[in-house]
């Protein structure tokens, strides 16, 4: 029986939970229904994410992973904040109030653009949200663009905490084009957020030993790959090279991309540009079409 039907009358948080325990009863989950904008409930937000900070030591805070999906700026400004407070890994996700489009993106303190460095709508699309947002103007709401945002929200937490494929620093996705414009955003050393710019001094701080990790790392395998790699290979798993995947379509067979499948990735100034030129262009063929059946109207 579906316990959706049921869920009338209950906050959002206790009606996942009861879904998410009926899909796994095995999952701990813990529900808390407060505002996260006021003094009180940021407190109580802050103290949930530090709580198992003692089982982990060395990091400020006690989970993993923040995914957030929260519909207006101030609550995206406070968990940005706590984010930038912990050093907490987090990634954000919306959707437009036109409903038709939407994005994700990781936010990785003092090595990733915070949320106040340059919140997501207003590098995608030039429309700063803060100013979407009006006093008693209902949003449009489609369930297909927020099914689609969730699964690639979703989607990239998972290559995340199992650690595998290519984690999106940020994806947006336009509905009307089927557009997924993605891209990478640097911190901003002017950001106004004062954790931020800690969080970044730090990760500065910490770029000699990273990189010196990264090289020791890279040296163990090349090393390795002169013997073999794994004797016995049950799965028969075999790791596929970049350059080799560059040649191969979505069917896996070598040859060129079928037309329309994008290689290069695109970023918001293209984007834009594309936008620009085939309205440009569609003026055009209407203007072409017009004068063909002005022409054959004349010669009847
Ligand atoms: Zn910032």
């Amino acid at each position: 029986m579906d316990n959706h039907l049921f869920s009338v009358g209950m906050t959002k948080t206790d009606a996942a939970v009861q879904t998410l325990s009926d899909i796994n009863p095995d999952v701990v989950l813990e529900s808390y229904s407060l505002n996260i904008t006021t003094v009180k409930g940021f407190e109580v937000f802050m103290e949930s994410l530090k709580r198992r900070f003692s089982q982990k030591s060395g990091q400020k805070s006690g989970v993993d992973l923040v995914l957030s999906c929260v519909d207006n700026y101030e609550a995206r400004m406070v968990v940005n904040q706590a984010c930038n407070e912990l050093g907490q890994t987090w990634m954000e996700s919306g959707v437009s109030e036109d409903a038709v489009s939407g994005h994700i993106q990781l936010l990785v303190p003092g090595e990733t653009a915070c949320f106040a460095c340059a919140p997501p709508l207003v590098v995608a699309s030039g429309v700063d949200e803060r100013t979407l947002k009006r006093e008693g103007v209902c949003a449009a709401s489609l369930p297909t663009t927020m099914g689609v945002v969730a699964g690639l929200l979703v989607q990239n937490a998972l290559k995340y905490l199992l650690k595998f494929g290519y984690v999106s620093p940020y994806l947006g996705y336009n509905s009307l084009k089927d557009f997924f414009p993605t891209m990478e955003m640097r911190p901003n050393p002017q950001c106004s957020n004062n954790a931020c710019i800690e969080r970044q001094k730090e990760y500065l701080q910490t770029k000699p030993a990273r990189d010196a990790a990264a090289k020791a790392k890279l040296e163990a395998e090349s090393s390795k790959t002169e013997g073999p790699l794994h004797m016995d290979n049950e799965w028969n798993i075999s790791v596929v090279d970049d350059s080799e995947m560059d040649t191969l379509n979505s069917c896996g067979v070598s040859g060129a991309l079928p037309e329309g499948l994008i290689h290069e990735l695109p970023t918001a100034e293209k984007y834009h540009e594309s936008l620009v030129t085939e309205e440009a262009k569609t003026v055009e063929d209407d203007l072409e079409e017009l004068q063909r059946q002005l022409d054959a109207l004349n010669a009847s």
